[in-house]
């Protein structure tokens, strides 16, 4: 069986197409620049390099068509036709208290997912255009819609509200949510799976670390906690959104600097985190790295700032949970970044474990890094959430 997995932002739209029986990843690419000029199509068959090609996408019904023709392209595709696909995994990203796990796209669901569009502006309306450009060109392949905040519905109450009146999570379901769910659970079990153990008896804290990062808490495989919130900005310090900060810098930052309310959030989203913290220098951890290690004080200031509070949510969420089996890393800084590992390490004793920096030195490969004897396991975890959005939609078709 062949899933077509698709994940569709504002402009751009990402893709795998799985043999899920198999697992293989069979093709892959990605499409940018949807309705502006300039269009770029990357498209990987299984075994062979990445070709890219200029082309404009006024629309991502178009997109979805290049990407449909790349795949049964007689010379670069890797199928006959479209009667070999079989199915269609959508990752949406706000399914709010609707939707508790994956569920297979029909009128009624895609008139759900609308109704949470307000809590997700502008990402849930663009994962919907995906869903109708891919039903416009494969009327009769099943879909399935695979939500980023599906399994965090199991946090309890205390965990997911916020302390303000109650009246506006009755009114306007204003409530923590929390996001990457594919990720923190695909990590979760594969941390059970990895240490042989049953995922019910344990309590894992997964840090998925990337460009956007978020900490859960997991106990007997559920989620019960999770550090982002009604939008993907609280939390951790990330590449360039702020987390978690005091709500009154808002009003305060908008006198200052003469912004409006909206302005200001477009600041703590888009330039801040380590980008504004390193004054600049960037948001990508590989060029923090390379600043700190030649002497940029700032980007050094940056990292220790970020890794504080990963290892403050790490205690929190071992306090949550009344103790803590492992802790896992994952996704592009928690997969490949050892120093920023090493930094979060060093606050970890407490939990009578360590990182050892040898079994540390390693990059993209599942792996224990924790020292001999530890008693909580730290491990590295590669995340795939389109493998996992692969299996979700399986199961359902
Ligand atoms: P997202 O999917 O949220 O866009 P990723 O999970 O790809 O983000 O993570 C991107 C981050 O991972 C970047 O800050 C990048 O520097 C970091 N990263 C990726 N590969 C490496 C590496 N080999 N060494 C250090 N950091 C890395």
């Amino acid at each position: 069986m062949n899933v077509l997995v698709i994940n569709c932002g504002s402009s751009s739209l990402k893709y795998q197409l799985i043999n899920a029986d198999t697992e293989e990843v069979l093709a892959k690419g990605l499409c940018e620049r949807i309705g502006i000029d300039g269009g770029m199509h990357t498209y990987q068959p299984k075994g062979s390099d990445k070709v890219a090609s200029m082309i404009d996408m006024p629309d991502h019904t178009k997109a979805v068509g290049l990407v449909l023709d790349a795949l049964c392209d007689p010379v670069s595709g890797v199928i006959k036709d479209l009667s070999e696909i079989d199915a269609v995994g959508h990752r949406i990203v706000h399914g709010g208290e609707k939707f508790s796990q994956s569920v297979l796209i029909d009128d009624d669901v895609i008139a759900a997912i609308k109704e949470c569009n307000d809590l997700a502006p502008l990402h849930n309306p663009t994962n919907l255009i995906g869903v109708n450009s891919c039903r416009k060109l494969m009327p009769d392949v099943p879909m399935v819609a695979v939500f980023d905040t599906a399994f965090h519905q199991t946090m309890p109450e205390k965990a997911y509200l916020y302390g303000i009146p109650y009246e506006y999570y009755g009114k306007y379901k204003v409530r923590r949510y929390g996001f990457h769910g594919t990720s923190h659970e695909y990590v979760a079990n594969r941390t059970a799976e990895f240490l042989n153990r049953d995922i019910k008896d344990m309590k894992i804290i997964v840090c998925h670390l990337g460009n956007g990062a978020s900490v859960s808490a997991v106990s007997g495989g559920k989620c019960v906690d999770t550090s982002m919130g009604l939008t993907p900005l609280e939390g951790l310090i990330m590449g360039t959104r702020s987390g978690d900060i005091d709500p009154a810098i808002m009003e305060y930052i908008a006198g200052k600097e003469n912004l409006s309310i909206s302005e200001v959030l477009n600041v703590l989203n888009k330039k801040s985190g380590v980008l504004g913290l390193s004054g600049g220098v960037s948001s990508d951890f590989r060029d923090l790295g390379e600043a700190a290690a030649s002497g940029n004080e700032r980007a050094q200031t940056a990292l220790e700032t970020y890794a504080y509070r990963v290892a403050k949510y790490i205690g929190a969420y071992a306090a949550a949970m009344n103790g803590v089996d492992a802790i896992t890393f994952t996704a592009g800084v928690g997969e490949n970044n050892i120093a920023v590992r090493a930094m979060i390490g060093s606050y970890l004793n407490y939990l009578g474990t360590a990182v050892d920096p040898d079994r540390n030195n390693t990059r993209g490969e599942e792996k224990i890094i924790s020292a001999e004897g530890s008693k909580v396991t730290i491990l590295v975890i590669p995340t795939d959430e389109e493998m996992s959005i692969a299996r979700q939609t399986v199961a359902l078709c």
